[in-house]
């Protein structure tokens, strides 16, 4: 399955992407490629995340730390897009509270 879409994705020049902040769809060459795991090429799946613009600069705005700690304890790559996201944005909201 996830063979089928990458093999459909390279012949298809306008990659869509989602945005694993925000959940909006977007071009692939807008996105930043994000890589929770810091090396991309000993990943799970070898599948990237991804980030668009606004959502990219706000992750390097803010302090990093305890990020990718709060992306694998929300199941980033390991859960449904919408479990993940719900997850994700609890533990950002108790990230703000302690600072
Ligand atoms: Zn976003």
């Amino acid at each position: 399955m996830m063979k089928t879409a990458s093999t459909l994705w390279r012949d298809n020049s306008k990659q869509q992407v989602t945005c694993i902040a925000c959940g909006e769809t977007f071009d692939r060459e807008d996105a930043r490629e994000y890589d929770k795991h810091g090396d991309r090429w000993n990943r799970e799946g070898k599948s990237f995340e991804y980030l668009c613009k606004p959502c990219h600069r706000e992750c390097c705005h803010q302090n990093r730390d305890g990020l990718e700690q709060v992306l694998v304890t929300a199941g980033g790559g390991r859960t449904d897009r919408k479990t993940f996201l719900r997850r994700f944005c609890d533990l950002m909201i108790d990230n703000n509270n302690l600072q």
